[in-house]
């Protein structure tokens, strides 16, 4: 048995446990009990508490707070090195309002009232024309609106540092018309080793992990949960999970990485464990689009090439959906992943390193895997955008995303109004980059007719201008960065495992002459790209990655107002919870929606009666 017994003393019935089992999580089954899913019920089990939370992110760390405060001993399985998922490297906006303190202080006015009204408007529609809140799911959108407020004093109170300024509109999507809601973590740049890459998020996140681990939160991490162990097949309780090793080990390295606090982890090495969740499971695995199949039952475009914001910190990878789904749970709102919000696809401005969605720090521990810092654009007049063809296919000033509704950009705004929809900044053509940008081309081609990857193609001089460093670790040039002195040369060049053909010449020089000819011209008849600026002329010439990620999960689970997973029959599994990306029926970006969903599922799983 592994020493993972907690240090600090806690009564029996809410006692975190280990105890002998037998080899394995999956060996063996209670009498009478056939187990469900691909997890067995074992005889023993190897870890036991009354509240075992799947994920140490935006949702999962609040879940387990609340639980914990509920009176509930609480395990969070992680399957990365450290705490975070997503919310730890997030730009920290967080969309929670509802008349918090913050509003309040700043003359806000606000309620549940408002917030329910705002995300339930089917009259709201994006700058695309693509609606905001029209298949929210009404249930869950209350659940919301009434937690709203409370989550944000809740986090402030478990130590979350939020800017002392004004809520605005600012770095959120899909707010609500009617009041200023979104609050910004702080994180000073370069504070210190806690922020994985420096990012405002952590202000947000490390205070909240701090806050458990003092409350007595247990972390169990390295392990992925594999199953859920239900008592009969598709029916009766959740009793547990099943969990995977997963240390890692960057290339280069031979020890695995660490997490930044030890203090409260449960150690162990053991491949496989079982775990026993007295009153319940809380799936806080934060989504599925880092998952290609899972993915692509939405919108098949999504093929292989795209990677996904967040990534490869941690990875949606639908593990959560999955397990449940596999003990009858149903998903949910499947309209809200396929429509187009904008930021479900968006082009970054950060080249030639494959995960383009932020530049990443020399520090950042995962560094050995993403290879280089990545060049940030701050004009798209410095490049062109071209496929795997070589070919232009949009203006390049316009890979921008629509962002989703936020507060006054429908004014005057009549809620349930059918005029509000005349009242939008309405311009399809200028969010539509990502759709040509996934479009087939003639490389495109069976098993998936994937577009391929997109690369940005510039000269020496746009170097010079932007201070570009090309060289390692600033680029990329296994697969993600290629230079040359000529542009026949550097098509020749470009190898990538998503470049279904090497890229021709002819077509790349073709390509650079015309839009060169587009600068003399001062217009870009081809795409309509405004006063194209610099031509592209001074040896050597590059090309570096510019391929779109994919960014949020919109649909997941069926939950109802208290975060219960429900099932194929809009019945309540019992035990099992869930929240954040992973959750269905709600078409919000971000960590007002995990945070407060993580808060409603602590208080119910805590409130579960123990199956003991
Ligand atoms: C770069 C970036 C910037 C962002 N900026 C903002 C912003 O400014 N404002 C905003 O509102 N939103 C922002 N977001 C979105 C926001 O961070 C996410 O919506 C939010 O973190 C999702 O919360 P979650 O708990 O569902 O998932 P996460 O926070 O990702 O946490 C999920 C955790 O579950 C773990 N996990 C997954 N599967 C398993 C398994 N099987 N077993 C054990 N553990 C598992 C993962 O490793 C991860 O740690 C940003 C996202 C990214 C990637």
């Amino acid at each position: 048995m592994e020493n993972n017994q907690p240090k600090h003393d806690l009564s029996r019935k809410n006692s975190i446990t280990t105890t002998a089992t037998v080899d394995g999580a999956t060996d063996s089954v209670g009498p009478g009990e056939v187990g469900a899913g691909t997890g067995r019920i074992p005889v023993s089990w190897d870890l036991e508490a009354d509240v075992v939370v799947i994920g140490a992110g935006a949702a999962g760390l609040p879940a387990a707070i609340k639980a914990v405060e509920g009176g509930a001993s609480v395990i969070v399985v992680e399957t990365n090195y450290d705490i975070g998922g997503h919310a730890i490297i997030s730009g920290g906006n967080t969309p929670l309002g509802g008349g918090t303190s913050a509003q309040r202080k700043y003359g806000i006015e606000d309620s549940p009232d408002l917030v329910f009204r705002d995300l339930t408007d089917w009259s709201i529609v994006q700058p695309n024309g693509w609606p905001d809140y029209r298949y929210n799911d009404r249930a869950v959108m209350r659940a919301f609106a009434d937690h709203c407020a409370p989550t944000y004093e809740f986090l402030v109170a478990n130590g979350a540092d939020f800017k002392d300024v004004p809520p605005d509109n600012q770095g959120g999507h899909n707010l609500g018309n009617s009041a200023p809601r979104e609050n910004h973590a702080v994180w000073t740049k370069g504070a210190g080793p806690e922020s994985p890459n420096n990012r405002a998020g952590t202000g947000l996140i490390r205070p909240l992990e701090n806050s458990a681990r003092a409350k007595g939160v247990k972390f169990l991490l390295n392990y992925k949960m594999t199953s859920l162990i239900r008592k009969g097949q598709n029916t009766g309780r959740v009793l547990g999970i099943t969990a995977q090793h997963t240390p890692r080990v960057m290339p280069g390295q031979t020890t695995p990485l660490k997490s930044f606090r030890s203090d409260g982890n449960i150690d162990s090495t053991k491949p496989a464990m079982s775990i026993r969740a007295r009153k319940a499971v809380i799936i806080a695995t934060g989504g599925m689009t880092s998952n290609l199949n899972f993915r692509r039952m939405f919108d098949p475009r999504l093929t292989e090439v795209l990677t996904v914001a967040g990534e490869p910190y941690t990875f949606q990878d639908a593990s959560g959906e999955l397990a449940a789904m596999a003990i009858g749970a149903s998903l949910w709102g499947f309209a809200n992943q396929t429509l187009e919000n904008g930021d479900n696809i968006r082009t970054q401005r950060v080249l030639a390193t494959k995960w383009n969605y932020m530049t990443w720090e020399l520090e950042f521990p995962l560094f050995p895997l993403v290879r280089a810092t990545g060049l940030a654009v701050k004009d798209w007049h410095n490049l062109i955008l071209v496929n795997q063809v070589g070919k232009r296919f949009y203006d390049e000033t316009k890979g921008d995303y629509p962002h989703g509704n936020v507060y006054n950009e429908i004014n005057p705004y009549t809620p349930n109004d059918y005029r509000n929809n005349e009242r939008i900044d309405y311009h399809p053509s200028k969010y539509n980059f990502f759709n040509a940008a996934v479009a087939m081309n003639e490389y495109s081609g069976p098993p998936d007719y994937s577009a391929g990857p997109l690369w940005a193609i510039f000269d020496a001089d746009a170097v010079a201008r932007n201070k570009w460093k090309v060289t390692p670790p600033y680029v990329d040039p296994d697969g993600y960065f290629f230079s040359a002195d000529t542009l026949t040369e550097l098509a020749s060049k470009i190898k990538n495992e998503y470049q279904a053909k090497p890229m021709k010449g002819e077509t790349l020089r073709a390509t650079v002459e015309r839009y060169n000819s587009f600068v003399d011209a001062g217009e870009d008849p081809d795409f309509g790209k405004p006063k194209p600026k610099y031509k592209i002329q001074t040896p050597p010439f590059y090309a570096a990655w510019a391929t779109p990620n994919v960014h949020d999960t919109r649909s997941g689970l069926r939950i109802n107002a208290k975060c219960q997973v429900m099932d194929m029959n809009g019945q309540v599994i019992p035990g099992l919870y869930c929240g954040g990306e992973s959750a269905g029926g709600f078409n919000q970006h971000g960590l007002g929606r995990c945070t407060t969903q993580g808060y409603i599922a602590g208080i119910n799983a805590a409130a579960e009666k123990s199956d003991e």
